[in-house]
């Protein structure tokens, strides 16, 4: 999340680079929970000074982010047929591809079918009905309803945040993408991009990430006013933060 100048690829490894005024020379490396790459940096370091600490360790980084991918790859992707599971707000729901006029559906289960779920947690079905339902359709049918979801999801997340006082003199510019490399961006020009992805975590989870947006309105860093301004905001963001890491794999798939 953030400034593109924030986040660097060296050595075709993605790094995000943490400035602060209290180091002074070294440069630290560190990874966060879910395998991201972190320079901890001086103020004034170079580009070259970051890349000779990523080159240096090279090849105990690729190692590590193997590691975080074939984690990720446990979490097998989906293959878009019947049974499958889907995920939407952090909850499960069993994928039923049918033949018939294009439509997609959402449906809980009656809580009282819910008692005899199977291990699988799952609270209900999404529903695509297609006229032709080769996989790579039912894809299609999927990601458009998750995009249409989004909209509507990011949209109410970000009426449950209006009262922010800074908001008064936003446009309003955000849009949904699915994106593999973040959650959420946020343009000096004040336009606001969230990952499609977001719409199959909790909804407390989005709201950290719309937040953290919106903060980026007014500092355009990661500086200690920067979260400062999540903390007033949002005192529990640490936590939300390290749950989202969890749902990182989501990212990985197409
Ligand atoms: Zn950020």
């Amino acid at each position: 999340m953030g400034l593109l100048s924030e986040r660097l690829t060296i050595d075709a490894i993605e790094v995000e680079v943490r400035r602060s005024t209290r180091r002074k020379t070294r440069i630290g490396l560190a990874f966060d929970p879910a395998g991201l790459v972190i320079l901890e940096a001086p103020m004034d370091a170079s580009y070259d000074d970051l890349a000779s600490v990523v080159t240096e360790h090279g090849r105990w980084l690729r190692h590590r982010l193997a590691a975080v991918q074939d984690e990720a790859r446990c979490v097998s992707p989906p293959q878009y047929g019947s049974g499958e599971l889907l995920q939407y707000l952090g909850e499960a729901y069993e994928l039923i591809v049918d033949i018939g006029p294009r439509k997609v559906m959402r449906r809980e289960r009656d809580p009282q079918q819910r008692l005899f779920q199977d291990v699988r947690g799952i609270v209900g079905t999404i529903t695509v009905r297609l006229p032709d339902t080769d996989s790579r359709r039912v894809k299609k049918a999927i990601d458009r309803w998750y995009g249409k979801e989004a909209q509507r999801l990011f949209a109410e997340s970000l009426h449950r945040l209006r009262a922010l006082p800074w908001l008064e003199d936003w446009a309003g510019d955000w849009r949904v993408r699915f994106m593999r490399s973040q959650w959420g961006s946020c343009s000096v020009s004040g336009r606001i991009m969230l990952n499609t992805h977001l719409v199959k975590v909790p909804e407390r989870l989005i709201d950290y990430v719309v937040l953290h947006e919106l903060c980026h309105l007014v500092h355009h860093d990661h500086s200690h006013r920067f979260y400062a301004l999540m903390r007033v905001h949002m005192p529990d963001w640490e936590a939300r933060r390290d749950e989202l890491n969890a749902y990182l794999p989501l990212l990985l798939h197409e």
